[in-house]
């Protein structure tokens, strides 16, 4: 779960990216309205709360673009224009939520929930590979049926391969999808990680290879056929 913060006012931004953070939710922040199309373009993000008085580019103009690529991305507006006519505005050019300003910061967590559950009941939520099987709802990996334990991390990027079952996701897309933009990542900490992942698999089920490196493209999961006689 990666959300975009496009806010120009730093405080607010900082204290909403904090928040945000301190209930388990990666974000990055966009101070204008560029920014925002720029990182959105290279993030994948499943959620934008998006300001509308912004330098360079006006918020709703940012709705407009981004609506235009993308219908599923769920995007919060967050704004001081509280006329009924503006909010009816942004929710029909495509916004999924209007909040006014000033806001209450849990009412905000609240409907960021609200909006990515949505997302998520969307997507198919049981991935499988072989034995491992990945629900997407409740986290929970299993291999030949028996509960598998993951940190944080790890299970951050289980999910994103999951999510591209089939497809070899390159190490940059790894780092985008499971890490912060500001973190300071130093070069061995997705392999780092990813061995652990491999090496945990690897110990329940020795004869199956999960997830393949493929030589200077990155990782993948495969497709495999569901084993049903566990
Ligand atoms: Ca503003």
């Amino acid at each position: 779960m990666k959300l975009l913060i496009v806010e120009d006012e730093e405080d607010l931004a900082y204290f909403i990216q904090k928040g945000l953070h301190r209930s388990g939710y990666l974000s990055d922040l966009a101070k204008d309205g560029e920014e925002a199309l720029y990182l959105w373009e290279t993030g994948g993000y499943d959620c934008i709360i998006l300001d509308l008085n912004l330098p360079k580019m006006d918020g709703l103009e940012v709705l407009k673009r981004i609506r235009k690529k993308d219908e599923f991305v769920k995007i919060l507006i967050l704004s001081a224009r509280t006329k009924i006519e503006e909010r009816v505005e942004g929710l029909d050019l495509g916004a999924n939520d209007y909040l006014c300003k000033p806001f209450d910061f849990l009412e905000l967590e609240a409907r960021i929930r609200t909006l990515l559950r949505i997302s998520y009941a969307q997507r198919s939520t049981l991935y499988r590979c072989g034995s491992l099987t990945l629900n997407l709802k409740s986290h929970e990996v299993t291999l030949q049926g028996r509960p598998m334990f993951f940190t944080r991390k790890e299970s951050m990027i289980l999910e994103c391969l999951f999510l591209h079952q089939g497809q070899v996701v390159s190490q940059e897309k790894l780092i985008e999808q499971c890490w912060d933009e500001d973190t300071d990542l130093f070069s061995n900490a997705l392999k780092f990680h990813l061995h652990s992942i491999k090496k945990k698999l690897e110990k329940e089920d020795p004869a199956h290879e999960y997830i393949k490196n493929v030589r200077g493209r990155g990782y993948m999961i495969l497709e495999m056929p569901y084993e049903t006689a566990l």
